[in-house]
C-alpha cells in the first residue's frame, strides 16, 4: 500500500491543475481499495455546504450539483466528528439521509474520512459498495493517510479560489467573506485590495483562459528570448571557471528551449487556449513529473533543471506579460509574504492595510509594518490572492481578521472603529513633550526600535528619547553588496545627529535566521539555530571591526552616546571576543585622527541559556537588553515566523514571565540597567508588566510608542508590580493577558487595548 500510496501521491504532482488532481485522485482510489463510487467533497467557506467536486463510479453529471448542508447525512457526520466512519450497511444509520440525484440507497459499504487543515474539515473523502462489508483498517489508514497527504493541497486551492470555480462555475462577483490570520499590527485598515503575486512561482499559476492568443503568443516569444539570452551570457560568464562538459548543462537547457522540446508544447496549449504563464505551468510541471518518475537517478535529477528553466521563464512572463493596474490610493496590499522591500514599492501613506499569507507577527516584515503603523493581518493562509485583486478589503490587525467585500452593516461597523482610533491617535499627540513616568513619578525611558531613515522623523515626533535599537541588518539588506565603511558611517551619523544628544543602540550585524542578505545566501537546513548573528560577524571580524568602525566614527564629536549592543550571544568567550575587537576598532580608529569616547558595549539576552548567565554577563559589560521575540522563539520552541504555531507564541507564557524578572533582578543585582527590545515591550500589557518588573528601558516601534506612554503615566509602579504579582502566579497566557486588560479597563483605559466586537458575516 505504501507503494501505492507513493504512486498516487506522485501522480498527483503531475496532474495539470487542482481539477485533474480531484479526477486522478477518485478514480486511483476506486480501483486501489476495489470500491464501487469514490467521491470528494469540499466545503464552501462562504455556505458552509460540502458539494460533491470529484466522483468515479456515478453518472458524471452528479458533479458540482450534488450538495449537503453542513450537517446533513453521512457526509456531515464524518465532518461533524473530524474522524472516519466506517460503516457496513450506511442507508440504516440514523444519520443516513437520501440525497436528490443521488443513488445511495442502493450502496451500502460507507467509509468517509475527513480532509482536515490545521483543524479544519476543509472535506470528505467517501467510498462506497453495493456489498454490505466494513471495510479493512489498512483501507481506512490508507485513505485517510491520502486526505491528510491532499489537505494542503485544498487548502491552497481554496487560497487561490480554485474551489469555487469548482462550486459554482462562471460566479465571478464574490461574497462577504471573512479570513482569519494572526494579529501582526494593531488597528483597522480599510482599502482596496492590491495583490504582489509571488514571482516565478510555477505551482503557483492558475489556469486561465487566454483573452487574445496571438499576445500571449508574442508574450511567451519575448520571454523565451530573454530567457536564450541569460543563459547564453551565464554560459558565457562560467567559462571562465568551468570546463566544457560542465557546461554542458546550459546547452541542455537551451535545447529544452527549442521547438521540438518544451518551446513547443508551451505554444500549441497557449494555441489551444490557455494563456502563457498557464501553458508554461502545465508543460513544465508534466515534464518534470515524467522526469521525476524514471527509474535512471541521473534522469530524475533532470526534472529539477526542467523546474528551474520554467521558474527562469515564469519570470520573464511576469515581467513581460501585461501591464499592471496602477495601484488605487487606498490600497491593501496582500501577497503572499509580504516583506520590507515590496512595502517600500508603495507611497506608505496610500497603505490602509497590509495582508500576507504568510508569516506571523515576528516577522520582519510586520516588525517594519508596525514602524510604520500599517494595520497588518499575518498568516491568513486563506485568503484567495488570486481573486481578491480590486475587492474591498477591511484589515483587522487588532483581531487578525480579513473581510472581503464586506456589507454595509460591516463597513459601517468598522469605520466607526477608525473614526474612534483617530480621535485616540490625535488625543495622544499631546503627550509627545511630556515625560514618561508613572503616576507615582517613576520614571522609564522609551525609547525605540529603527532601522530606515525615514523612520527617524516620525521616532522623535512622536517623543522617542532614545534609540534602544537600531537593526543595522535593514541598511545591509538595501544594496547589493555589503556596503563600505563610509556608507554606513553615513547612515548611522544621520540618525545619531538626528537624536543628539540622546543615547542611540546600534546592534552590530544580525543577520542568518529569517534575515537574509540576497547578496550573502546562507543555505542552511535549520537557519534560527544555524549561523546567526554573532556567530557570523565573530567568524567574519573583517565585517564585524568595518562596521564597528563605522559606528565609532559617526559618533565622533556626538555628545549622545553610542551603545554597542551584541545580538544572538549564547556563551561568555563570544562577548570577550566581541569586546576584544570592540577595543582593536576604537584604537584604530583613534590612530586615524578621529576624537571618540569609548562606547558602552551591552549584550542581548534572547537565547534561553544566556538568562542562566546574566550576572556574569552584567559583570562584563555596560548593559542588557532583552530581545523578546527571539527570546520566545527559543524558549518555547515556536518559530516566530510560522502562522501554524502563531498561537503558541505567548509572549506572556508564565515561563516568560518567570524569566523576565529574573533577567531584571540578576541585572540590578549587579548595578546594570536592563532593557527590552522585543514587540512585547511595545504593547500596554507587556509595558505594565515590564515596568514592575523594573525594567529601566522600553524600546519599541515608533508607532506604538504615544499608547504605551499614555498608560505608563496613567498607572502607578505600584499597580504595575500588583498586577505582576498576581500575573506570576497564573497558569496560562491567556489568563495573564486577561487579568492584565481586565486591570487596564478597569484604570480607565480600555482605549489601549483592542476592545471592539468583530462583527459576524451572514453566510
Ligand atoms: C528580538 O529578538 O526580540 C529582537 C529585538 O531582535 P530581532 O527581532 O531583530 O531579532
Ligand atoms: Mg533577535
Amino acid at each position: 500500500m505504501l507503494d501505492a500510496l507513493r504512486q498516487v501521491v506522485q501522480d498527483l504532482g503531475a496532474a495539470p491543475g487542482f481539477r485533474a488532481s480531484l479526477d486522478l485522485l477518485v478514480a486511483r482510489v476506486a480501483m486501489i481499495l476495489d470500491a464501487e463510487v469514490s467521491s470528494i467533497y469540499l466545503r464552501d467557506r462562504t455556505t458552509g455546504r460540502f458539494t460533491m467536486v470529484a466522483n468515479e463510479g456515478l453518472d458524471t453529471n452528479v458533479v458540482g450539483h450534488v450538495s449537503l448542508a453542513a450537517h446533513e447525512g453521512l457526509v456531515g457526520l464524518v465532518a461533524e466528528r473530524a474522524e472516519p466512519v466506517n460503516l457496513d450497511e450506511g442507508p440504516t444509520h440514523e444519520r443516513f439521509s437520501k440525497v436528490a440525484g443521488l443513488p445511495e440507497d442502493v450502496f451500502n459499504a460507507f467509509l468517509g474520512v475527513p480532509i482536515v487543515h490545521v483543524r479544519e474539515v476543509l472535506g470528505v473523502f467517501v467510498i462506497q459498495d453495493r456489498r454490505k462489508r466494513r471495510y479493512e483498517e489498512d483501507e481506512v489508514a490508507f485513505l485517510a493517510t491520502l486526505a491528510a497527504q491532499i489537505a494542503g493541497h485544498v487548502s491552497h486551492a481554496e487560497a487561490t479560489g480554485d474551489i469555487g470555480g469548482l462550486a459554482r462555475p462562471g460566479d465571478a462577483k464574490s461574497p462577504e467573506a471573512r479570513f482569519r490570520g494572526v494579529p501582526g499590527v494593531p488597528g483597522i485598515g480599510v482599502g482596496t485590495a492590491y495583490v504582489v503575486l509571488p514571482t516565478a512561482r510555477l505551482e503557483l499559476v492558475p489556469d486561465q483562459e487566454a483573452t487574445d492568443i496571438d499576445t500571449e503568443l508574442e508574450v511567451f516569444e519575448r520571454a523565451i528570448g530573454q530567457a536564450r539570452a541569460d543563459i547564453e551570457r551565464i554560459n558565457e560568464q562560467m567559462a571562465k571557471n568551468l570546463g566544457p562538459e560542465e557546461r554542458e548543462l546550459f546547452d541542455a537547457y537551451l535545447h529544452m528551449l527549442d521547438d521540438a522540446a518544451l518551446g513547443g508544447d508551451v505554444r500549441d496549449r497557449i494555441r489551444s487556449g490557455q494563456w502563457a504563464q498557464g501553458a508554461l505551468k502545465q508543460a513544465i510541471l508534466e515534464q518534470a513529473a515524467t522526469f521525476e518518475q524514471m527509474q535512471d537517478s541521473y534522469l530524475r535529477e533532470r526534472s529539477a533543471d526542467v523546474r528551474e528553466l520554467g521558474q527562469r521563464v515564469l519570470a520573464n512572463l511576469q515581467d513581460v506579460g501585461g501591464e499592471r493596474p496602477p495601484h488605487p490610493d487606498n490600497m491593501v496590499l496582500v501577497a503572499e509574504e509580504v516583506t520590507a522591500p515590496m512595502m517600500a514599492d508603495f507611497p506608505i501613506e496610500q497603505l490602509r492595510g497590509i495582508v500576507s499569507l504568510k508569516g506571523s507577527r515576528n516577522s520582519h516584515g510586520a516588525i517594519l509594518a508596525d514602524a510604520l503603523g500599517i494595520p497588518t493581518v499575518m498568516g491568513a493562509m486563506d485568503v484567495p490572492i488570486y481573486t481578491v485583486e480590486s475587492q474591498t478589503v477591511i484589515v483587522d490587525g487588532y483581531y487578525g481578521e480579513v473581510f472581503v467585500n464586506p456589507s454595509a452593516v460591516v463597513r459601517d461597523t468598522y469605520g466607526q472603529f477608525e473614526a474612534e482610533e483617530e480621535e485616540f491617535a490625535r488625543e495622544l499627540e499631546g503627550l509627545r513633550d511630556l515625560p514618561s513616568e508613572t503616576r507615582d513619578g517613576y520614571a522609564i525611558n522609551l525609547w525605540v526600535n529603527i532601522g530606515l531613515v525615514s523612520e527617524i522623523t516620525r521616532s522623535l515626533d512622536r517623543g522617542a528619547e532614545g534609540i534602544g535599537l537600531f537593526r543595522t541588518e535593514v541598511p545591509f539588506a538595501m544594496g547589493d553588496r555589503f556596503p563600505t565603511e563610509e556608507e554606513q558611517r553615513a547612515a548611522y551619523r544621520e540618525h545619531m545627529e538626528a537624536f543628539d544628544p540622546r543615547p542611540v543602540t546600534m546592534r552590530t550585524l544580525d543577520i542568518g535566521g529569517d534575515k537574509p542578505l540576497s547578496y550573502f545566501p546562507i543555505e542552511e537546513e535549520n537557519p534560527f539555530l544555524g549561523w546567526r548573528g554573532i556567530r557570523v560577524t565573530l567568524d567574519h571580524p573583517e565585517i564585524f571591526l568595518g562596521q564597528v568602525r563605522a559606528m565609532l566614527k559617526a559618533n565622533a564629536g556626538l555628545e549622545c552616546i553610542l551603545r554597542i549592543m551584541l545580538p544572538m550571544v549564547s556563551r561568555i568567550e563570544q562577548i570577550a571576543e566581541a569586546q576584544a575587537l570592540i577595543g582593536r576598532a576604537h584604537r584604530e580608529v583613534v590612530e586615524e585622527g578621529y576624537d571618540v569616547k569609548t562606547p558602552m558595549v551591552g549584550v542581548m539576552i534572547e537565547i534561553p541559556a544566556a538568562i542562566y548567565l546574566t550576572r556574569e554577563i552584567a559583570r562584563m559589560v555596560d548593559f542588557l537588553a532583552v530581545g523578546s521575540n527571539d527570546l520566545t522563539q527559543y524558549m518555547l520552541a515556536v518559530d516566530r515566523n510560522n502562522p501554524r504555531v502563531a498561537d503558541l507564541f505567548e509572549e506572556v507564557h508564565p515561563s516568560m514571565l518567570i524569566a523576565l524578572r529574573e533577567i531584571a533582578k540578576s541585572c540590578h543585582a549587579e548595578d546594570k540597567p536592563v532593557g527590552i527590545c522585543g514587540e512585547l515591550a511595545g504593547t500596554p500589557e507587556g509595558a505594565v508588566l515590564c515596568v514592575g518588573m523594573g525594567y529601566d528601558v522600553l524600546s519599541m516601534n515608533a508607532a506604538n510608542l504615544p499608547r504605551v506612554k499614555w498608560v505608563i503615566r496613567s498607572v502607578s509602579l505600584r499597580d504595575c508590580r500588583r498586577i505582576l504579582a498576581r500575573a506570576l502566579r497564573m497558569r496560562s497566557s491567556e489568563e495573564i493577558l486577561a487579568w492584565v486588560r481586565d486591570q487596564l479597563v478597569d484604570a480607565g483605559l480600555e482605549r489601549a487595548v483592542p476592545h471592539h466586537e468583530v462583527p459576524a458575516i451572514l453566510g
